[in-house]
């Protein structure tokens, strides 16, 4: 089936981008992806989107985006896109149900996925006491002690979450400073059973089934020790979504798609990116909603064009 519009991903940027395509007529298929909703399903109260003074739910958010976009003709399918071929016209796209799909434009909101440490422990005991989701798995360790790797905006809103849940929440921050915001900073260190290991950095973590424990390396004494712990969550970072993309659009030396400045334009004709998988930057649900916005006005104006070269084309050879 062709269509004129598709719309990979269903944050923010997705989602808006398919409000403003469908407030234009141009009737776009979402397609929902592996996480439907996006990174802001896992995460719990979201309080710096303008126009909630009060915050908001992130699951909640995003279902009012789906209502949003569907009630002015949206379409959205809950399915994962296999392969693409962006190049050329028109764009082609496999499905995993095995449908095969064909559009004018495309928008490409993938988003991007938590960063792992890459230590063997993690991947074997992931699901087993090894998280990298505090919303999703939290409840696990009511009462129990848990730790937090990272210094960002998400180890803090990951350590605070686990706070009210768990008895002590360790974070191991490996500098003597952290990224995140002054207020996140400033939170974490007055909750009463939130401990920072400055410095630190994990280097195991131990349990046969189950984790027992995360031993961990001071970076200026080189002293290593083991904080017993049933939960290890890591927040440090995400890569964007782009493996389906290589080789066909432009991507910088972190995967991260190009856009030419001040637009959402890829190095492909007809292909547009938003939201975090073009930002390495700001990466907020604010900015991805301003990007997805700007990918459709881009995408819309594209289509016309195309359309308006095609018809005089046509009439000139008529
Ligand atoms: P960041 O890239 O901001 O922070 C990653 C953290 O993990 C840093 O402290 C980094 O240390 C540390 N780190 C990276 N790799 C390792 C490693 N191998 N071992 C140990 N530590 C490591 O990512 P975030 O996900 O925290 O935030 C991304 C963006 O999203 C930011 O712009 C942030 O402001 C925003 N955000 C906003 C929120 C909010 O406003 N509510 C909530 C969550 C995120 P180092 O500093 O040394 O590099």
């Amino acid at each position: 089936m062709k269509r004129e519009l598709i719309i990979i991903g269903s944050g923010p940027a997705g989602y808006t981008a398919a409000i403003y395509a469908a407030r234009a007529g141009l009737q776009p298929l979402v397609i929902a992806g592996p996480e439907p909703g996006g990174q802001l399903t896992k995460t719990s109260e979201v309080e710096n989107f303008p126009g909630y003074p009060e915050g908001t739910l992130g699951p909640e958010m995003m279902e009012d985006l789906r209502k949003q976009a569907e009630r002015f003709g949206t379409e959205v399918t809950y399915d994962l896109v296999e392969r693409v071929e962006l190049r050329g016209h028109p764009k082609r796209l496999w499905l995993s149900d095995g449908s095969e799909l064909e559009a004018e434009a495309v928008i490409i909101a993938t988003g991007s996925s938590p960063k792992w440490l890459g230590i063997e422990a993690e991947q074997r005991l992931y699901g087993a006491g090894v998280s990298a989701c505090a919303v999703c798995d939290g409840f696990f360790f009511r009462g129990q002690p848990v730790a937090v790797v990272g210094g960002g905006d998400t180890a803090c809103e990951e350590a605070l979450y686990l706070s009210k849940l768990c008895s002590e929440v360790h974070m191991l921050v490996r500098r003597d400073e952290m990224r995140a915001s002054k207020i996140m900073q400033a939170r974490v260190k007055a909750a009463a059973n939130i401990y920072i290991h400055w410095n630190t950095l994990p280097v195991d973590v131990v349990g046969e089934k189950f984790v027992e424990a995360v031993r961990v390396r001071n970076k200026l004494t080189g002293e290593e020790r083991e904080i017993p712990i049933k939960g290890f969550f890591v927040a440090i970072g995400h890569q964007p979504n782009t493996a389906l993309f290589a080789g066909q659009v432009e991507l910088d030396s972190n995967g991260y798609i190009i856009t030419r400045p001040k637009s959402t334009h890829t190095s492909v004709e007809g292909v547009f990116a938003a939201g975090d998988v073009q930002d390495p930057i700001y990466r907020q649900a604010v900015t991805a909603a301003g990007t997805g916005c700007m990918a459709a006005l881009d995408a819309e104006r594209w289509l016309s064009e195309r359309r308006y070269l095609l018809e005089a084309s046509g009439q000139a050879s008529a």
